[in-house]
């Protein structure tokens, strides 16, 4: 008994949206969700929102069915000298093959870690790059594959350094960016790096993001606790 507008129906909450490559120019589709069907079932700390119906992380990647170019729709469109990079890393090995019907988990996996090729190839942000491994990682966490969510989770917190070291674009969202460095560690058991994260947050009297700012003291407590209670245990 859905409300109006919700759908358990994965083929009612998918619409297939039209690409012309830019790589080979050639047209195929991609399945994308519609998002106001989607119900949420809980947000991560780490920013993963779990809906009730599917995954969107599946479908972020389109993948065109001719050349194997793999791009999200924050992609820039690649120059000729990417193009020729791409055609010969990826076009020339590339066995034709369907992404935009359904995809299973192992197909959301194929078409993420080819993005993140393409990505890497065609020097994307690193923000994008580093945005695609975080989500390779939360597919991972919902299959319970958690030596893989924990390596890409690894290979996301390294991207976001690099933001936060060499981005000076001044589009990143400096106190999110700050935050999810903290949790990415913390995740990853590195807690007095996490810890350092987090005080950089609250600490700094530029950041005025009260939400970021309590979420982040909220996680500093999380860790002193625990690191206490590991003290205590001797
Ligand atoms: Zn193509």
């Amino acid at each position: 008994m859905g409300q109006e507008g919700e759908s358990d129906n994965i083929s009612e909450i998918l619409y297939d949206k039209k690409y012309t490559c830019p790589v080979c120019q050639k047209k195929f589709t991609s399945k994308k969700p519609r998002h106001s069907k989607l119900r949420l079932k809980e947000e991560h700390g780490d920013f993963f929102k779990e809906y009730e119906q599917l995954n969107p992380s599946y479908y972020m990647v389109n993948v065109c069915y001719h050349c194997g170019y793999a791009y999200t729709d924050q992609f820039s469109s690649p120059k000729p000298a990417q193009i020729k990079e791409i055609k010969e890393q990826v076009s020339e090995n590339w066995v034709p093959r369907d992404y935009g019907s359904i995809r299973d988990f192992q197909m959301a996996v194929e078409s993420l870690k080819l993005g993140i090729l393409c990505g890497q190839l065609k020097g994307e942000k690193y923000n994008i790059l580093a945005t695609l491994l975080l989500h390779t990682a939360w597919i991972h966490r919902e299959a319970q594959d958690y030596n893989n969510e924990k390596r890409f989770l690894n290979l996301a917190r390294e991207y976001f350094l690099k933001v936060y070291q060499e981005d000076t674009s001044g589009q990143v969202d400096l106190p999110k960016l700050l935050f999810l460095l903290g949790e990415l560690s913390r995740r990853l058991d590195k807690r007095d790096e996490a810890l350092s994260w987090f005080s950089k947050l609250v600490s700094d009297k530029g950041i005025k993001d009260e939400k970021m700012i309590n979420r982040a003291r909220e996680q500093w407590m999380l860790i002193k606790k625990e690191k206490e209670r590991q003290s205590g245990e001797g």
